[in-house]
């Protein structure tokens, strides 16, 4: 069993230090949120009050942080990782950053004699409770068959997606899609009610025919049809629209800078800014769904009622 160090304990990174302590590791986290270090401490991570700390003796630093700024500041500088941690260890960043960012954690950890993989992750936090997250690897051959093996008990699929930036661009690309989707689930499904159709009889057939997808399986945004989605939840966040905003824009960033036409994406990527114009960035990504009638109205939408949270 491995040393493992676990910077950001967050949503995310909490659920998959939990998973790795259940496997049998030892880790030691780092988070700068007191709630977060204190789940962890509940779950049997052994909670550091420094990063030169949690990465004493590690065999690998795993970091889960918001953005690609978290990230780079986390590595670099006297109190990161890249000052403290033993030159064996491998590094892996779960965090969605940008792909510059993904490169330049690779070649400034190259330089320094890291090795690192980029590793994000899909699933949510469900995913990461569950042990059953997708996670893309991005890294030469020997990082990121080391990184297949420690992200094992937070993995249900751990996939090499090739060498450096890899894993980063096939999940900018894969939430991009999801974003995408979302929005035409969310037109088809107020559509479906104005036609008259009861929402889950429409679920049904759609779960069987060519409109099925991953949004319309698991955020139909009506209430009464899934029970895990925000719809029944007044959009309490299952995925926060700000962060939504986060990832469809690195991914339009990306399609910009290699001169795509992508105006489906930079539709998506629209609809989410306003959310958070209006004040919504922590509702979830599906309240886009106000959008589609045009007074602002959907159902299990109350503007007005308190969170739940
Ligand atoms: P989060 O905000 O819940 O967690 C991030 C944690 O990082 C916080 O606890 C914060 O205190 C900590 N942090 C920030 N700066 C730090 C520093 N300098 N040192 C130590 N800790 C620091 O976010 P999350 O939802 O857990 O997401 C983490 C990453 O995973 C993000 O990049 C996100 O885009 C990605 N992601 C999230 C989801 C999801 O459903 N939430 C799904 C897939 C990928």
């Amino acid at each position: 069993m491995a040393q493992i160090a676990f910077i950001g304990l967050g949503n995310m990174g909490g659920p998959m230090a939990l998973n790795l302590v259940k496997a049998g590791h030892s880790v030691r986290g780092f988070d700068l949120s007191e709630t977060a270090k204190a789940l962890a401490k509940e779950g049997g991570v052994e909670v550091v009050e420094s990063i030169a700390e949690a990465v004493e003796g590690a065999e690998a630093v795993i970091t889960s942080l918001p953005k690609g700024d978290h990230v780079r500041s986390v590595l670099d500088g006297p109190d990161g990782i890249w000052a403290h941690a033993p030159k064996t260890a491998l590094l892996l960043d779960t965090s969605t950053v940008d792909v510059e960012t993904s490169q330049w954690c690779h070649d400034q950890s190259a330089e320094r004699g890291f090795s690192f993989a980029d590793t994000p992750v899909s699933g949510g936090t469900v995913g990461a409770a569950a042990g059953t997250l997708a996670v893309m690897i991005g890294g030469d051959d020997d990082a990121a068959q080391r990184a297949a093996e420690y992200v094992k008990p937070f993995a249900g699929n751990a996939i090499v997606a090739g060498g450096p930036t890899a894993g980063i661009a096939a999940k900018l690309t894969n939430n991009m899609m999801l974003f995408i989707e979302s929005i035409a689930v969310n037109e088809g499904a107020v559509l479906a009610d104005r036609l008259g159709l009861d929402p889950k009889v429409f679920w049904d057939i759609v779960s069987v025919s060519s409109g099925r997808c991953w949004a319309q399986q698991t955020w139909y945004p009506v209430p009464g049809v899934i029970e895990s989605a925000a719809a029944n939840k007044n959009f309490d966040a299952t995925f926060r629209a700000d962060l939504a905003l986060k990832d469809i824009t690195l991914a339009v960033d990306a399609a910009d800078k290699h001169s795509l036409n992508i105006p489906a994406g930079k539709l998506a990527k629209a609809q989410f800014e306003q959310l958070v114009e209006e004040g919504y960035g922590d509702k979830d990504c599906m309240l886009t769904v106000k959008n589609v009638s045009p007074d602002g109205s959907a159902k299990g939408w109350d503007g007005a009622a308190p969170s739940s949270k």
